[in-house]
């Protein structure tokens, strides 16, 4: 199976930042350059349309990196899962750490969020991943745990059909990345989960995120359990996110 290498843009860009950034991605010729990799980036809403169009017969995928439980109606600053699949998009991200933590998204909120996702033919990406504080103190199995549990118990059969993301909070946008073996063991915990809800939900794909760079991508995704990755800075740089897919 492929490798699913994600961009996460988050609220960086402008219309001739993103048009230089895709001129590289594009020139980079993924397809035969990275042929282990599924590959997809999610810039903000407002220039999903163009970056949708300007990706439109490339091997890259668009995605969002939020999307409304609602699929319409008075929900002021929401943005459907309706109205991005008509944008061309196919993944939606949910649940990221700065969402649950600066709009305090919960748990149920996140699951919600997937199901819509799933609802409206989008690809929730869930993220799940404890603080630093958490893993100090030995809660992390736990709280991925509970995050990922909410899923599944919202979800149930569609559980099969999403994407897990492990970021672990302390690894984001810190340069400081989980070794190898610190995100296998939780991923291994994330593949148990699901397999022990459904056993088809162990083929759901996981990937690491939190710092991943091109110097450290190969030895992330050569771990038995993960499978690809989410990238924020990294994504920002064509060369950068074309070398961690060519990792993959
Ligand atoms: C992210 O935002 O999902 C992320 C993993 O960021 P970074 O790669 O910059 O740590």
């Amino acid at each position: 199976m492929k490798k699913l290498v994600v961009g996460n843009w988050k609220m960086h860009g402008s219309r001739a930042f993103n048009a230089e950034l895709i001129q590289g991605l594009l020139a980079a010729d993924l397809v035969t350059t990275a042929p282990g990799a599924a590959v997809a980036v999610c810039p903000p809403f407002v220039f999903l349309a163009d970056v949708a169009a300007s990706l439109q017969g490339s091997a890259l995928a668009v995605g969002s990196q939020d999307v409304s439980v609602h699929a319409q109606g008075a929900y002021t600053g929401e943005v459907s899962g309706h109205m991005l699949r008509e944008l061309g998009v196919t993944y939606a991200i949910v649940g990221h750490s700065e969402r649950r933590s600066y709009h305090r998204e919960s748990d149920q909120l996140v699951a919600d969020k997937a199901k819509a996702a799933l609802a409206h033919g989008l690809i929730p990406i869930v993220c799940v991943g404890e603080t630093l504080a958490e893993r100090e103190d030995h809660q992390t199995e736990a709280v991925v745990a509970r995050q990922l549990q909410s899923v599944i118990d919202t979800l149930g059969e569609s559980i099969t059909r999403i994407v897990v993301a492990y970021e672990p909070v302390w690894a984001i946008g810190t340069g400081k990345t989980a070794s190898p073996e610190q995100a296998q063991a939780v991923h291994a915990l994330l593949r148990a989960q699901l397999k022990a809800a459904l056993p088809a939900a162990a083929s759901v794909p996981l990937l690491y995120g939190g710092s991943v760079k091109p110097d450290n991508a190969a030895q992330l995704f050569s771990q038995t359990d993960i499978d690809g990755g989410l990238i924020g800075g990294a994504a920002l740089k064509a060369s950068d996110f074309a070398a961690i897919a060519r990792a993959a």
